[in-house]
């Protein structure tokens, strides 16, 4: 059985306490690795390791460091097929989604950022008569970077690298769930070379590591994905303390679907983003709303396709869905299409957990699953259940889909399929949520802001967003 480690001041270390915590594989409900069950000494070790490191490479120039991520995309390009087996391993997430999405995507975040810092500048302010202002756009020092377990490679690269790009120094924490991708991540960087301490990977438990990283004395900032509860614990313990926070929570995206739109084109991402990755995806639409003229025929023609959706074995090339990713996460999602029934719902599609057979007879696998006849008020249409579980709802104005849209705590991502151009602005400005796909569905330019509004997140990743949330500002005022 492989045991991970830390990775920490450019050396793999075990954990100081010598324990360690059991990594599943989804797919098959068996412990297949170990990793670290670090605490707040192998914190305070990276975070020395970090501060250690710091000025070094913040004197880099945005050149040298530009080239060092390079070398690390350079290095997972590769490795690509370890990467994408490990990630498809680890998650539960089809192979096939790991190679075309997670791992590439995850090159990509690093070449773009390496890219964006060659750039990147500071604002000059002309006083005429006067003098002149420009701002220094200085790194932070030591900052950490927290991620989640559905996209592990992917989201934890979209954050180390503006980070290191920037010219801070990076304590990473993955999720405990999904550790295996960044373990391979420490291996690039021992492979490349990168200086040590200037990027260090904990593993551990989030209320254990997560929490002394957020509340370390000498941690400046902190990126963090997931969910709601853990961004307001992390606010919480963080903000006392001045630190820099961007906080990318939880949704309850909705999907809006008018009469006069592509439907086949829709039809098609609308089973995409209602199921990719298990339906694990923040920006899933897990409400659909459909125009009332259209809706016998979406809910016959979605049904029919959902139910054909291919639920297999990750490493099985034509897989299109996998196993969610743990136990708890499966019961969790259960008990949501359980209160979907007590609150009225009738389950058109699935319901059930899926039994395998062979390898995967104790995996934790799910039906996806479609529920209709809920109103936009309950909980099963206002708290997030982030599985394959979706609800459709007809509408018959845009005001009226409007409400319904803007009803729950979130506002991470909206999708509207419309051919009326007027109506895809009108309804654009009117959704409250920090992205919205028009005809479309994530559709990634990596330079556009990316977060949410009200209770998914505070602040923006993407593009200069990052590398200004990543440095400091600091005026410079000139008299002549
Ligand atoms: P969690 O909030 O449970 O965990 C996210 C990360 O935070 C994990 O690494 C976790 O560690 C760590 N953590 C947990 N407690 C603390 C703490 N007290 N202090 C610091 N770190 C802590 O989220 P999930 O991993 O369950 O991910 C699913 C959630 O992520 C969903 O709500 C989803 O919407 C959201 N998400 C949001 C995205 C966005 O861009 N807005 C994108 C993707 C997901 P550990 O795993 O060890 O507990």
């Amino acid at each position: 059985m492989k045991t991970f480690s830390n990775y920490i001041n450019g050396i793999l270390t075990p954990p100081i306490s010598g324990n360690y915590l059991n990594n599943y594989e989804p797919a098959t409900g068996k412990i297949y690795s170990l990793i670290p069950d670090s605490t707040d000494l192998d914190i305070n070790m990276a975070v020395i390791a970090a501060k250690n490191a710091a000025s070094g490479w913040a004197a880099l120039s945005n050149e040298q460091r530009s080239d060092w991520l390079m070398k690390i995309a350079a290095r997972i390009e590769q490795k690509q097929e370890e990467f994408a087996v490990a990630e498809s391993r680890d998650n539960g997430k089809p192979i096939s989604l790991a190679r075309t999405m997670d791992i590439p995507r995850a090159i990509s975040n690093f070449r773009f950022f390496a890219n964006a810092i060659t750039q990147f500048g500071g604002e000059s302010h002309h006083m005429q008569g006067i003098g002149i202002n420009y701002t220094l756009r200085q790194a932070l020092g030591v900052v950490a970077c927290i991620s989640p377990w559905n996209l592990p490679l992917y989201l934890l690269s979209w954050k180390i690298a503006p980070a290191l790009a920037a010219g801070n120094t990076v304590i990473a924490k993955p999720s405990e769930i999904t550790p295996f991708t960044a373990y391979l991540l420490s291996e690039v960087c021992i492979d490349i070379g990168l200086p040590i301490g200037v990027l260090n990977i904990v593993h551990g438990l989030g209320p254990k590591v997560g929490d002394s990283l957020c509340t370390h004395h000498d941690v400046k900032a902190i990126s963090f994905t997931g969910g709601t509860a853990t961004g307001r614990r992390i606010a919480s313990v963080a903000a006392p303390l001045f630190k820099k926070m961007s906080l990318e929570l939880g949704g309850k995206n909705p999907n809006i679907i008018f009469a006069d739109c592509d439907y086949d084109q829709m039809l098609k991402t609308t089973i995409r983003s209602s199921f990719a990755n298990q339906g694990q995806i923040c920006l899933c639409g897990s409400r659909i709303f459909v125009e009332r003229s259209i809706y016998d025929r979406f809910k016959i023609d979605f049904v029919s396709k959902v139910d054909s959706l291919k639920i297999g074995d990750p490493v099985d090339e034509d897989c299109k869905m996998g196993a969610v990713v743990s136990e708890t996460h499966l019961n969790k999602v259960l008990s949501y299409i359980s209160l979907a029934k007590e609150e009225g719902g009738s389950i058109l599609c699935g319901g059930h957990r899926k039994i395998m057979h062979g390898r995967c007879a104790e995996g934790w696998f799910l039906q996806p699953t479609v529920i209709e006849g809920l109103p936009h008020d309950c909980r099963t249409n206002q708290e997030e259940i982030f599985g394959p579980v979706v609800t459709i709802t007809p509408f018959d104005s845009e005001d009226e889909v409007i409400m319904y849209a803007n009803s729950t705590e979130y506002g991470l991502s909206a999708t509207l399929w419309t051919s009326n151009l007027g109506r895809a602005h009108r309804m654009s400005e009117k959704l409250v949520s920090g992205i919205v796909w028009v005809n479309c569905w994530l559709v990634r330019d990596l330079r556009t802001p990316f977060g949410g509004m009200k209770n998914s997140g505070i602040g923006r990743e993407g593009g200069y967003e990052a590398l200004r949330f990543f440095t400091e500002a600091k005026n410079v005022c000139i008299s002549y």
